[in-house]
């Protein structure tokens, strides 16, 4: 595997409580990786300690053969990994063309423009909605631009949080055939999901995370059939 992003024994605690204790993962370059577990497990302050929201008490974090751990966001955003936070945070005064604008903080004015004419190319419910107020957007429209704002600095790699969260079935199922194209545009893919079933349908691979700590991985068909992931997480 071509690895692009390499985590080892990271562990993080919240006021002496550790949240996150040995976890270990890949992401291949232009890889889907699955990153499951139930509620508590640690996912989201996994994902947070690899943007640089959250430090490391322990561990390391590589991108691309470059150590990363400890680096703010902003430098982890410059190296080419974008988080999208749970929760569809766009600036919901400004419209989509601006919400897009922002996305792309780090990027010369040209570098913006042709990056927002692509993320059209790739979202185009957004594109007819340019203008539009981002608040006044349906949720998973909005979902769709915090995305899209995330691709806007030209990540090669992006962390996705619970990105169904709250959607209908329908706009749930376009949500994933929109993360297989943007992984077929070769930008790498972490997924946090509580949707299993779909999440590992479209990954490479993944892991399933158990109170702070991986205690299982493997391709995404494998996951599927493992009788372990299809008890805790799929009903059968
Ligand atoms: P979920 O699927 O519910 O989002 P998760 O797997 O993403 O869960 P985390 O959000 O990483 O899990 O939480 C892991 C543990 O850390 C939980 O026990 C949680 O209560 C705790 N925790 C998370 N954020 C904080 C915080 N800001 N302060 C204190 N404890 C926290």
């Amino acid at each position: 595997m071509d690895v692009l992003l390499e985590v080892s024994g990271l562990a993080y605690s919240y006021s002496g409580v550790a949240a996150v204790r040995d976890v270990s993962f890949r992401v291949g370059r232009g890889e889907i990786v699955a990153l499951l577990g139930a509620n508590g497990a640690g996912k989201s302050t996994t994902v947070k300690v690899v943007a640089g929201a959250l430090r490391a008490k322990s561990g390391s974090v590589r991108f691309d053969g470059e150590a990363l751990e400890g680096q703010p966001s902003h430098v982890v955003v410059k190296r080419g990994i974008t988080l999208v936070p749970e929760g569809r945070l766009v600036f919901a005064q400004m419209t989509v063309a601006e919400n897009l604008q922002m996305g792309g903080f780090t990027q010369k004015a040209a570098v913006v423009a042709r990056a927002a004419e692509q993320c059209f190319a790739l979202f185009p419910r957004l594109a007819e909605r340019r203008g539009q107020l981002a608040g006044s957007l349906s949720g998973g429209e909005q979902q769709m631009l915090a995305i899209a704002r995330g691709m806007m600095s030209g990540p090669r790699l992006m962390i996705l949080d619970e990105p169904s969260l709250g959607l209908a079935p329908l706009r749930v199922r376009e949500l994933f055939r929109l993360i297989a194209a943007i992984a077929e545009e070769g930008v790498a893919v972490l997924l946090v999901e509580q949707n299993v079933h779909q999440s590992l349908k479209i990954a490479h691979r993944g892991y399933v995370m158990e109170k702070g700590v991986v205690v299982l991985g493997g391709t995404g068909e494998e996951l599927l059939g493992d009788d372990y992931v299809r008890r805790a997480f799929l009903g059968r």
